[in-house]
């Protein structure tokens, strides 16, 4: 049996949005307890330098960030734990959410800023080289490949900030981007096209990898389905992916409107979604924007729907 505790407010998440809210929910007198996820501090913790928060005109490393707003949390009276959420009921009240340390909280307000989890291209190659040779982090596993050739997926600005700090390790960098151009804005497009140990493969795709004890080269296809189609090896020694995010909803699919990629669905301006007292933050609920100050800014308003909320009605 799960041990059972009540609270007033709940959040899942400890990236931007779940720190954001707690700051404002403990300073709202509303005792939260936080529970960290499945990866603390979030996406963030695996960036690099931040250079687009506000109030940091030198930037910030990712990871200090991330102290920085969980220390403003626990100044406030934040109760922090480990865990992972691993079911929920929000069929009646209290709402109800069990984590992974067998203990089922109670909460008469939850606030999910669950974030969102690195997407894999599906191949079965990825799962056979998972930790040797396949990454979806380049701040974490970069190191591995000093003086190495790697390969990076994806023509996003996260696609070429991977690519512009391997770029600083890695003897080779190809970007392999699927369509003829990059998606990224322009400073990220700059700052990789003139970096010379960069080379970007456009209209080219993996379909596979190999090697004998961890990745020594991916088999590409480029120009798929054009009179040019070819196919051939590319020697690497990691590749890393940074094709997009899904957002981390499985568990709360039965009980909340998600839209078809599995965002949460929120109602206006506000952060509520269609269960009462369920509140959504960050990228768990934005498919559009996904910047940290976004996420920021959305936790500080399901503080703010979950305070009104326990104002309005009586528990
Ligand atoms: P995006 O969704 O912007 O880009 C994903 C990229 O991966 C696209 O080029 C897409 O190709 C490609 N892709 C998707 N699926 C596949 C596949 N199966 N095979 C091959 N390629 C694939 O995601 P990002 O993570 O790059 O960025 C998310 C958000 O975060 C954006 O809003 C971005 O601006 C922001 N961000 C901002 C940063 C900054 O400002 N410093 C840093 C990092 C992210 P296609 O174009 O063909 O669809």
């Amino acid at each position: 049996m799960a041990e059972k505790r009540h609270v007033r407010c709940l959040i899942i998440g400890s990236g931007p949005a779940g720190y954001t809210a707690a700051i404002y929910a403990s300073r709202a007198n509303l005792n939260p307890v936080l529970y960290e996820g499945i990866q603390p501090g979030g996406q963030l913790t695996t960036t690099t330098e931040i250079e687009n928060f506000p109030g940091y005109p030198q930037g910030i490393s990712g990871v200090e960030l991330m102290e920085d707003l969980r220390k403003q949390a626990e100044r406030f009276g934040t109760e922090i734990h480990s865990g992972i959420a691993v079911s929920v009921d929000f069929s009646g009240k209290p709402l109800q959410v069990t984590f992974d340390d067998n203990q089922t909280i109670e909460a008469d307000t939850v606030i999910i800023a669950t974030g969102a989890s690195a997407k894999y291209l599906g191949l079965p190659d990825e799962a056979k080289y998972a930790g040797m040779g396949v990454s979806a982090c380049a701040t974490c596993d970069g190191f591995f490949y000093r003086k190495k050739v790697v390969a990076v997926v994806g023509g996003g600005d996260t696609a070429c900030e991977e690519a512009g700090y391997l770029s600083q390790l890695a003897s080779k960098v190809y970007l392999i981007v699927r369509k003829n151009y990059l998606r990224a804005s322009k400073i990220m497009q700059e700052r990789v096209t003139r970096t010379a140990n960069i080379e970007i493969l456009f209209e080219t795709q993996v379909v596979g990898l190999f090697g004998e004890n961890g990745v020594e080269g991916a088999h590409i296809v480029q120009h798929q389905g054009t009179p040019e189609e070819s196919y051939s090896d590319l020697p690497i020694d990691g590749l890393f992916l940074a094709i997009g995010h899904k957002p981390n909803t499985d568990i709360f699919k039965p009980y909340l409107s998600l839209d078809e990629t599995g965002y949460i669905q929120t109602e206006g301006i506000t952060t509520a979604t269609n269960i009462a007292g369920v509140f959504a933050a960050g990228d768990v609920a934005d498919p559009h924007y996904r910047q940290a100050i976004t996420a920021a800014a959305s936790g500080c308003k399901a503080a703010i729907d979950a305070e009104r909320y326990l104002a309005e009605n009586r528990f």
